[in-house]
């Protein structure tokens, strides 16, 4: 009985050492974060981690990631913080509000019970409009803050923007799980889902622009 009984506590400690291990690393690998001037709540770390790793441009960009309470009609949102608009292009800090909790029609969603692959690909997102916010200036920055607000065409065009710069970074895959993850879930609301249709590339469209970045690192 006893011989039974080392034996199970043999095993459950050869089965419990792996994930000591992992912890062990994975908090080493917070500790080497190469990133600089970045902001990141815990809950995300590793999925913003992930994210960021496909954007080495970004690497010293000032990006901070912020919980935020009832963003209007999206999970997360990326702008450029007003006090260093006027900067130097170089210095300019960004900021990616996220949803803690979003509610569509009543239905609460959590970020936690959201897959780490669509984490990653609705960060990479983001960060595709920080990449297109950089190449801007603070002027052209406020004109397209309105015309953002005011005209259906340029969102589509600003969100296509940046899921074009998310696939080109190697991110393709994950923005297939986050469109996935929105026109699947039954829990969201049919005009939700038809206004990430409208105004989102679709699955087929961003296959086919991964097939495209696929093709052009063959011709190099
Ligand atoms: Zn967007």
């Amino acid at each position: 009985m006893t011989s039974i009984l080392k034996k199970y506590t043999y095993l459950l400690f050869l089965l419990l050492l792996p994930a000591c291990y992992a912890q062990q690393s994975t908090m080493q690998q917070k500790d080497s974060l190469k990133f600089s001037n970045k902001i990141v709540p815990d809950t995300i770390w590793r999925e913003a981690y992930v994210a960021l790793s496909h954007y080495p441009e970004l690497k010293d960009t000032p990006i901070e990631f912020r919980f935020k309470k009832n963003i209007k009609k999206s999970f997360m949102q990326a702008q450029p913080k007003v006090g260093g608009l006027f900067k130097n292009r170089k210095n300019r800090s960004y900021l990616i509000f996220i949803n803690e909790k979003f509610t569509i029609e009543d239905e609460v969603f959590d970020i936690t019970s959201v897959p780490s692959e669509v984490l990653i690909g609705w960060i990479g997102h983001e960060l595709g409009h920080i990449m297109d916010y950089r190449d801007r200036s603070a002027v052209n920055l406020i004109w397209f803050g309105v015309k953002y607000v005011t005209s259906k065409n340029y969102i589509r065009e600003a969100e296509r923007a940046a899921d074009t710069y998310a696939v080109n970074h190697g991110l393709g895959e994950n923005i297939i799980a986050t469109k996935n993850f929105i026109i699947n879930h039954s829990k969201l609301s049919d005009s939700y889902k038809s206004r990430i249709e409208d105004l989102y590339l679709s699955p087929e469209e961003i296959m086919v622009l991964i097939n495209e970045s696929f093709e052009e690192t063959f011709d190099d």
